[in-house]
């Protein structure tokens, strides 16, 4: 992380992410929910050396989707994607561990659970390259964006 995210208002500013040069953001995703899979898959972050700061089990509306994934909103999956990630609970977390976000994107494998490494989250949870069973965070930026998106500032502190 370059720098701080605060959310600019008239009467306040807020650092939304205090500490976020060493955290990431995840979601487990509805295929790994609905499938009895997320204490297995919370077992492997917590053995990859991540300390857990927020969880919250939670389910997307469609508005809540399009927005996590604005930046996709062009992609010939977004509706599938967004119809996905509605269809049933999610777990979201904030991850803790020094270089949070390549690590975990290296834990969790390659978006296509078909070309994902053997051993990781995807390979061995995932059922298909949409439901391909946990989100990561691609930058330090955005996974203080997307923490901020499901959970408070108490929440993030
Ligand atoms: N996705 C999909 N079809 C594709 C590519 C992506 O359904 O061809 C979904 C998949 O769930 C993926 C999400 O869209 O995790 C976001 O895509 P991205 O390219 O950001 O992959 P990620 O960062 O999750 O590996
Ligand atoms: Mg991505």
């Amino acid at each position: 992380m370059t720098g701080d995210v605060f959310l600019h208002s008239k009467s306040q500013e807020i650092n939304l992410f205090p500490m976020a040069t060493n955290r990431t953001f995840t979601m487990i995703k509805p295929d790994a929910t609905g499938a009895g899979k997320t204490g297995k898959i919370i077992d492997r972050i917590i053995g990859a050396g991540f300390t857990i700061k927020a969880m919250k089990w939670t389910q997307l509306s469609m508005d809540d989707a399009a927005a996590f994934y604005a930046v996709h909103k062009e992609r010939p999956f977004f509706g599938e994607l967004t119809e996905y990630m509605t269809s049933a609970p999610i777990v979201a977390a904030i991850l803790e561990k020094d270089n949070a976000v390549a690590d975990f994107r290296t834990l969790i494998g390659a978006t296509n659970p078909a070309e994902a490494a053997p051993g990781t989250i995807r390979a061995d949870f995932a059922e298909s390259i949409a439901a391909n069973a946990v989100h990561g965070s691609d930058s330090d930026e955005n996974a203080a964006i997307e923490g901020a998106f499901f959970f408070s500032a108490r929440e993030l502190a």
